[in-house]
């Protein structure tokens, strides 16, 4: 499932082709995924960035802003050919039925049309008008020290679960929550609030170090609790100590027994 580090990716990897792009013509778009309104708006417009904060991305447009948001299974694809490359999430299966929404765009370069699909076999992806951003919270690859401690003081709920909320931080899901908590030696079943100044230092410390590394390496499971080290009976990495596994905030929870406390 997208995070992030996925998402940052996905804008990056189509940026520079959409900047001062302009949108042909809508060549094929699914109701459940694509918004009333959003067609016409994006019809004829040009595309002047691509911003993100968290995981929802927004086309900004001389016609106003569109928002998307990848869902489970979301990305991007430029004429055949994957903008994240190896995806860790959905299938890596590409299958023309599954793209909700297709355009065609013209890139300022002058290298002729191209299409850009919304490829989502889940369909739980989102494109809307005006997406509100307001909503969300500090963006999790710009925030700041006081941002989490403010975030964290207000909060009676476990810590995983406020991390998760993207009105609280935008951007941490699973994987790179219970990641920055291993490395800052926080439990995740503690109290928000309850944490003092050096665990908010560290836990602020592991976002701002964590995720460029794994931004660089590929995304979010890219970890030391990756994919695999979360499905088999693996102690931890730092110490030997045996993982625990909960159900904390909705979410399957891996975390140390000895180190985060
Ligand atoms: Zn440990």
């Amino acid at each position: 499932m997208p995070e992030v580090l996925e998402v940052e990716l996905a804008r990056r990897g189509v940026a520079d082709l959409l900047s001062g792009a302009v949108v042909r013509r809508v060549l094929r778009t699914d109701d459940l995924v694509v918004g009333p309104g959003v067609d016409d708006l994006i019809t004829g417009a040009e595309i002047e960035s691509l911003d993100r904060r968290g995981k929802q991305l927004v086309i900004v447009t001389d016609r106003g802003r569109v928002g998307v948001h990848f869902g489970m299974t979301g990305r991007w694809l430029v004429d055949d050919v994957s903008t994240i490359g190896e995806l860790a999430y959905g299938s890596g299966n590409d299958h023309p039925r599954w793209d909700r929404w297709v355009l065609e765009v013209e890139p300022a370069d002058g290298r002729g049309p191209v299409r850009l699909r919304l490829h989502d076999p889940r369909r739980l992806g989102r494109v809307v008008l005006e997406p509100d951003i307001g909503r969300l919270g500090p963006d999790a690859l710009r925030l700041t020290r006081r941002q989490l401690a403010a975030v964290l003081a207000r909060r009676m709920a476990p810590v995983k679960a406020v991390l998760l909320d993207q009105e609280a931080i935008a951007g941490l899901g699973n994987m790179l929550a219970d990641e920055v908590l291993w490395w800052s030696g926080v439990d995740p079943r503690r109290a928000a609030r309850s944490l003092n100044d050096d665990e908010v230092a560290a836990l602020h410390s592991a976002i701002k170090r964590r995720l460029p590394v794994m931004l660089r390496r590929g995304g979010s499971h890219t970890g030391v609790l990756s994919p695999d080290a979360r499905r088999a009976d693996m102690p931890c990495p730092r110490d030997g100590a045996p993982l625990m596994r909960a159900t904390i905030g909705g979410r399957t929870t891996v975390w140390c027994s000895a180190h985060q406390r």
